[in-house]
């Protein structure tokens, strides 16, 4: 477990904010009749402007700059042709590298009307990442985190991702520990002041069992029901958890389309 200096910190701020800008600016254009590949490089276009390169784009051979997931996709989704309808979720994860350290975050919207269970299934694992950062705090375990997204989501009969987990994030994108979505309170590793992690819930309206597509990278539901997932990173401290990214600049855009 790598605990960061300050001023490593303040380099993760940077790509944190550079992240959750680049999805409210990939949010403008999210909407019916538009070409995942068309987000993809608004989003690539952004985060040069802002002096990173694309986190994801080549980590283990990854095609893309977005992780771009419709609907049953969890994860890992790849950017192409397809084309975004009324009614579908998108989860976007977005990964930049600048002065050597990654950022990491990801939001899943919806395209024009979406059905009412589909929205509570967002907006309550969305909630469950908040409840999530409440626990990031020294002297807590890495259970604690964990048990707070998955009390919260089996209140509801949903069911979580069992394989994909949050992380430790830095230098590298995965980094240790490991950040399960369910696990038991006051088990696994103590966290330590200075500790950036990656918190994720994937959160499925059915079942928890995953598939991966022939394309050898997308995650989907076994049952082929949607699944939501939001990502945000933040550092251990001590008496609350400092948020490094942010979905206000997500929000923000998502309030104006609206009016
Ligand atoms: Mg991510
Ligand atoms: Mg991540």
């Amino acid at each position: 477990m790598d605990i960061k200096s300050e001023e490593d910190i303040r380099i993760l701020r940077e790509n944190a904010l550079i992240v959750s800008r680049t999805l409210a600016e990939v949010a403008k254009y999210i909407e019916p009749g538009i070409k995942t590949i068309e987000l993809d490089r608004i989003a690539e276009d952004f985060l040069v402007e802002e002096g990173a390169i694309p986190g994801f784009k080549g980590y283990n051979g990854f095609p893309n700059t977005l992780c771009i997931s419709i609907n049953d996709e969890i994860v890992h989704g790849i950017p192409g042709e397809r084309v975004l309808k009324n009614g579908d979720i998108v989860s976007i994860d977005c990964g930049s590298i600048k002065n050597g350290f990654y950022g990491d975050s990801a939001y899943t919207f919806a395209v024009g009307d979406i059905a009412p269970e589909v929205l509570d299934l967002l907006r309550r694992t969305r909630e469950s990442l908040f409840l999530a950062i409440e626990m990031a705090v020294s002297g807590k375990r890495v259970g604690d985190i964990s048990a707070a997204v998955q009390e919260y989501i089996e209140s509801f009969e949903y069911s979580i991702v069992r394989e994909l987990v949050g992380h430790g994030i830095g230098r590298h994108l995965h980094e240790k520990p490991d950040i399960p979505n369910y696990g038991k309170k006051g088990s696994g590793v103590k966290l330590q002041e200075g500790l950036v992690i990656c918190i994720e819930p994937m959160i499925n309206l059915g079942t928890k069992n995953i598939l991966q597509a022939k394309d050898g990278w997308t995650i989907r539901t076994a049952d082929r029901l949607p699944s939501a997932h939001f990502e945000l990173t933040v550092v251990v401290r001590k008496e609350k958890a400092d948020v490094l990214s942010t979905f206000q600049y997500i929000e923000e855009v998502l309030r104006s389309n609206r009016i």
